[in-house]
C-alpha cells in the first residue's frame, strides 16, 4: 500500500489522496481472507489494477473504480453501499464494470471480433469503464501463468480479439503493446521467444548503434537550435511476430527494428527536425508518412520516416511533440489527466467537445466510420449487441424487443415466436434488449402467427415489414373467408340463398363492374371492406329478378322473412335441400322449439311452436312439417328485448354498452315513455343460441333503475 499511496500523493489533490485511501481501506476489508490462484491475497490484484489506471494518468474516480470493479461480484459490498459511501460517480462506474465484467466476450468464431468489440463499447456506459476494464485484462495477462493451459489460450486470445483493439481504437498504445505481447507469449510461444531471443542477442549491438544514432542528431539539431529529447524505441515482439509472419519476412529483413523518437516543443519544430534528418540521411520512398497533417482515426499524431543510416542500415525516426506523444502513449486516457487539473474532473462538455472533434477529424473511409460508430458512447450509443444462445452476436437499434430478434433470426422464427427468455427468464415481447443480453426466441407450430400489436412492439422496420407482409398474405385468406360469409349472410337477410344468385355470367358482370380478377377478389374485396356486400347483391339481385321476373313487390314479403339454405341451422326433416327461412313474426333461435310451414314457392317457414300465427285458423295443418336445429351452426338470429325502467340520462348507453361488452350485436334500439314515467326500451339482438337469451335478461335486470325485462313474442 506504501507505494501505491505514495504515488497518489505524489499526483493527487489531498481530498483526492484522502478519498482514495478511504476506498483503498473499504476494498481492501471487502476482499479479506480471499485468494488469487498464485496464492497471493486477492486484493493484490484490483491493488495492481488501479496502480495501472494511475500510471495512465487516470483521474481519482477511475482509479477507484479500479479497486472496486470486482467489489460487487465477488464480496459482500452491494452497489447501494457503495453509492452511499462514496457516491455516484463512483457507482455508476463500478456498475458499469460489473456489468461489462458479466458477459463472456470469448468468441467463437473469429468473424464475431468486430461486434464484441461494439458490444463492449455499447455497454460501457462511460469510457472509464472500457479503461478499467482494459487495466484489469492487462493485470490478469501479466499474472495470467497461474491459470490452466485452456483458460490461457481462451484469454489470450479473447485479449488478442477484444482487448488490444479496444485499447488501439482509443489510441492506448502502452496497453496495447503490452497486451500483445503478454497474448503472443501464450499463443505462439515458440514463436516468441525466437524474437525475443534474437532481440536479446542483438541488444548490445543495437543499443551501440541507436546512441549513435542519437548522438549524430543532437550534433546536428544543436546547428539549427532546436530543443529535443530522443530516445531509442523499443520494438515491439508482436509487430515484429506481425511482419514476419503476414508479410513473410525473416528477422533481419524487418529492417526498421531499429527506431528512435525525437520530441519537440511545436510541430514547427517537427518539420524543421524532419529537413535536418532527410538532409543527413537519405530518406527510404514510400516510408515517410505525415501523421501530423493528417492524424491517425484514433487521434494518433507523429512523423514517421524511414532513412538509410550507416553501411546502408535503415532506421525509423518518429517527431512528434509531447502533447503528441502523451496522446500517442495514452490515447483518450489522457483526456481524464489528472494532471490537468482537479476542475476539469466531470467536465462532461469538454469531453463531449474534444470527442466531437475527433468525430470531424475522420474522413469519408469506412474505416472511420466504423470507428465514429465504435466511439458512441453512452450519449452518442444508440445500437444494442446481444447474443444468440450460441454466443453469435446480433446488432439492432437501441429499444428493440425479442420480437425483433426473432424477426431478425428467420421470419418463421418471428411469426412462429410465443416468447422469449433472456438470460434464462421468460420476459414479456415487449421487453428492451440490453447489451450483453443472452435472448432465446421460444416457437409453437400451433402459433396461430403475430398479432396486430407486435407492429407496436417492434423497433426496427424489418421486422415491421415482415410482420405486415404476412398479414398481407394470411389476411387475404382471412378475408376471403370473411367476404363470402358476409355475403352468404347478406342475401339470407335479403331473403335469398347466396347460390342461387351465384351464376357464373351474373357474376362476370359484379366482376367487371368493380375490376375484379377472380371470385377470390370479389370475397377479399367484400372482406377487408373496399366493396360493400349491398353493392354485389344489389346487381346479383338484378339479374336474378331478370331472370325469375320476381315483381318488386314480392321481394319485400321476401324481405320479411330470413331465409337460409342447408346451413340454415334447421334441419327439415325427410328433405335435403330445402330453403329454410325465419319467420319474421316469432324470430325463433336455436333452442326454441320451432315448426315448419310448409310455404307455396318460398320453402319453408320456420316459427315458433308458440308462435301465435302457428295457432290460427289460417295455418294449413296439413303443411306444417318436422323441423329441428342442427347443432354445428354460428349464425346469428334475431331476437328482440323489452326493457322497462326508470328514466334517467344515460340509461340507453348504459345498456347498449353492457350488450356491447357481452360481445352481442344491436340491430335496433327504440325507447318510448309508458306509464309512470317509465322508459321502454325496445331493443333487437343478434344471438346464436337461446341460452345466451338468458344471461342477456340476467344482466339487464342488474342496470340500476330496471324494472323488467322479457323477450317479446309478437
Ligand atoms: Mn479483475
Amino acid at each position: 500500500m506504501e507505494a501505491l499511496l505514495e504515488k497518489v500523493k505524489n499526483n493527487y489533490s489531498e481530498k483526492d489522496v484522502a478519498f482514495f485511501t478511504k476506498a483503498y481501506l473499504f476494498a481492501e476489508q471487502a476482499h479479506k481472507g480471499q485468494m488469487r490462484l498464485s496464492g497471493e491475497p486477492f486484493f493484490g490484484h484490483p491493488h495492481e489494477v488501479a496502480n495501472i489506471l494511475i500510471d495512465l494518468g487516470l483521474d481519482v474516480s477511475t482509479a477507484i473504480a479500479g479497486l472496486f470493479h470486482d467489489i460487487v461480484e465477488d464480496t459482500n459490498v452491494t452497489l447501494d453501499q457503495v453509492r452511499e459511501e462514496f457516491g455516484p460517480e463512483i457507482a455508476k462506474l463500478v456498475d458499469g464494470v460489473t456489468k461489462v465484467g458479466r458477459v463472456d466476450f470469448s468468441s467463437k468464431e473469429e468473424h464475431q471480433a468486430e461486434n464484441l468489440r461494439k458490444m463492449f463499447l455499447a455497454m460501457a456506459s462511460d469510457i472509464r469503464v472500457i479503461l478499467v476494464k482494459l487495466a484489469d485484462r492487462m493485470h490478469n495477462m501479466r499474472t495470467l501463468k497461474f491459470q490452466s493451459k485452456d483458460k490461457q489460450m481462451e484469454k489470450a486470445k479473447e485479449t488478442l480479439e477484444i482487448y488490444a483493439p479496444l485499447a488501439h481504437r482509443l489510441g492506448i498504445n502502452t496497453i496495447k503493446w503490452e497486451l500483445e505481447d503478454l497474448a503472443l507469449k501464450y499463443i505462439d510461444e515458440q514463436g516468441y521467444y525466437e524474437i525475443a531471443e534474437k532481440l536479446t542477442e542483438t541488444r548490445a549491438e543495437r543499443k551501440e548503434y541507436i546512441n549513435a544514432v542519437i548522438e549524430e542528431i543532437k550534433k546536428h539539431l544543436r546547428a539549427i537550435k532546436v530543443e529535443a529529447e530522443i530516445e531509442g524505441r523499443p520494438k515491439h515482439i508482436y509487430s515484429i511476430y506481425n511482419k514476419i509472419h503476414n508479410k513473410d519476412r525473416v528477422f533481419e529483413e524487418v529492417y526498421d527494428l531499429i527506431a528512435v523518437r525525437i520530441i519537440v516543443k511545436s510541430v514547427r519544430d517537427c518539420y524543421a527536425v524532419l529537413g535536418t534528418v532527410h538532409t543527413v540521411w537519405k530518406p527510404i520512398p514510400g516510408r515517410f508518412k505525415d501523421y501530423i497533417a493528417v492524424p491517425k482515426q484514433n487521434m494518433y499524431q507523429s512523423i514517421h520516416t524511414t532513412v538509410l543510416g550507416r553501411d546502408g542500415r535503415p532506421f525509423e525516426v518518429q517527431i512528434r511533440t509531447r502533447e503528441m506523444h502523451s496522446t500517442a502513449e495514452y490515447g483518450i486516457a489522457a483526456h481524464w489527466h489528472y494532471k490537468e487539473g482537479a476542475s476539469q474532473n466531470g467536465d462532461m462538455d469538454k469531453k463531449l467537445s474534444w470527442l466531437r472533434e475527433l468525430l470531424e477529424w475522420q474522413t469519408d473511409t469506412r474505416d472511420s466510420r466504423e470507428f465514429m460508430e465504435s466511439l458512441k458512447i453512452d450519449f452518442f450509443s444508440d445500437k444494442v449487441y446481444v447474443f444468440t444462445p450460441k454466443g453469435d452476436v446480433k446488432e439492432f437499434v437501441l429499444g428493440a424487443t425479442p420480437l425483433d430478434f426473432a424477426y431478425g433470426i428467420h421470419s418463421e422464427i418471428g411469426n412462429k415466436c410465443v416468447g422469449a427468455k433472456v438470460n434464462g427468464k421468460i420476459v414479456p415481447l415487449g421487453y428492451e434488449l440490453k447489451s450483453g443480453d443472452i435472448v432465446e426466441i421460444l416457437t409453437s407450430s400451433a402459433s396461430k402467427g403475430p398479432s396486430r400489436d407486435w407492429l407496436k412492439a417492434v423497433k426496427t422496420s424489418q421486422a415491421k415489414s415482415k410482420i405486415r407482409n404476412w398479414f398481407r398474405k394470411e389476411q387475404k385468406d382471412e378475408n376471403i373467408a370473411k367476404g363470402r360469409e358476409m355475403l352468404e349472410r347478406e342475401a339470407r337477410r335479403k331473403g335469398y340463398d347466396f347460390k342461387t344468385l351465384f351464376k357464373t355470367e351474373w357474376v362476370k358482370g359484379v366482376f367487371k363492374k368493380f375490376t375484379l380478377q377472380s371470385v377470390d377478389d370479389m370475397y377479399a374485396a367484400v372482406g377487408y371492406g373496399g366493396i360493400a356486400t349491398g353493392q354485389i347483391l344489389t346487381k346479383l339481385i338484378e339479374e336474378y329478378r331478370k331472370e325469375n321476373k320476381v315483381e318488386p313487390d314480392r321481394e319485400i314479403s321476401h324481405h320479411k322473412a330470413r331465409k337460409q339454405g342447408d346451413l340454415s341451422g334447421v334441419i327439415v326433416r325427410g328433405y335435403d335441400d330445402m330453403l329454410v327461412r325465419f319467420a319474421k313474426c316469432c324470430n325463433p333461435v336455436p333452442g326454441d322449439s320451432i315448426v315448419g310451414y310448409v310455404t307455396r314457392g318460398r320453402g319453408v317457414s320456420v316459427h315458433r311452436s308458440d308462435c301465435s300465427n302457428v295457432n290460427t285458423a289460417d295455418f294449413e295443418q296439413g303443411r306444417m312439417i318436422d323441423v329441428a336445429w342442427s347443432k354445428n351452426e354460428k349464425s346469428a338470429y334475431n331476437v328482440e328485448i323489452q326493457v322497462t325502467a326508470d328514466d334517467r340520462t344515460g340509461l340507453i348507453a348504459e345498456i347498449s354498452n353492457k350488450l356491447f361488452n357481452m360481445g352481442f350485436s344491436i340491430t335496433s334500439v327504440n325507447a318510448r315513455m309508458g306509464k309512470n314515467s317509465a322508459a321502454i326500451i325496445v331493443i333487437g339482438l343478434e344471438i346464436s343460441d337461446i341460452s345466451q337469451l338468458d344471461d342477456i335478461l340476467k344482466s339487464m335486470k342488474g342496470v340500476s333503475g330496471v324494472q323488467d325485462v322479457f323477450r317479446i313474442h309478437k
